[in-house]
């Protein structure tokens, strides 16, 4: 169940029952706006109060991101069509180039376009790269290579991971910074 409301200062909030959820979330997205999340038994009105108690920290957000936006604007149609053509020819020729420098062996790779990560790695030994990684520059497209490489042998970032990680990328922390002024939206 889905209810569209709208606030003079925040603009669109979409409200969403969910049998599932436990308590009261606040989503605020660049792409899909701001979402409240309630219980089943919350009422609408409930939520809309707790979410006006959260006026403040809304509204900041949103303007965080707006501006973040404006810093990197969100590419077109057009232009995701063209990474997607030089995604596909720089990127796996450079993953098979660190994995066989590094002594990794991987299944597949693809090329997604999602918002959630620059790269993932499944249990099965495929590599997924976003395509969003030709806007990088060239070390840190290399780090998110070598980061999802060494989770071929760690699936998750305990002390095993991050020591792999440190032997193939000693810069890694100091990559994983500058890596965060680039979210993906
Ligand atoms: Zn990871």
């Amino acid at each position: 169940m889905t209810r569209q409301l709208t606030d003079p200062e925040i603009g669109e909030i979409t409200v969403r029952k969910n049998p599932r959820a436990k308590r009261i979330t606040i989503r605020v997205s660049p792409r899909k706006g701001v979402t409240l999340t309630l219980p089943w038994l919350t009422s609408y009105k409930q939520g809309m109060e707790t979410l006006l108690e959260q006026k403040g920290w809304i509204l900041t957000t949103l303007e965080r991101q707006r501006r973040k936006l404006r810093e990197h604007p969100m590419p077109t149609k057009e232009e995701i069509e063209r990474m997607r053509v030089l995604a596909k020819e720089i990127l796996p020729p450079r993953l098979e180039e660190l994995a066989r420098e590094h002594s990794f062996q991987y299944n597949q790779v693809r090329i997604k376009n999602n918002v959630s990560n620059w790269g993932s790695c499944s249990r099965k030994g495929n590599i997924n790269l976003n395509l969003n990684l030709v806007r990088l520059p060239e070390d840190l497209r290399d780090y998110v290579m070598l980061h999802e490489l060494c989770h071929l042998k760690h699936p998750n970032h305990g002390p095993g991971f991050h020591s792999l990680l440190e032997s193939v990328c000693p810069e890694h922390r100091k990559k994983e910074k500058e890596l965060r002024k680039f979210r993906i939206f």
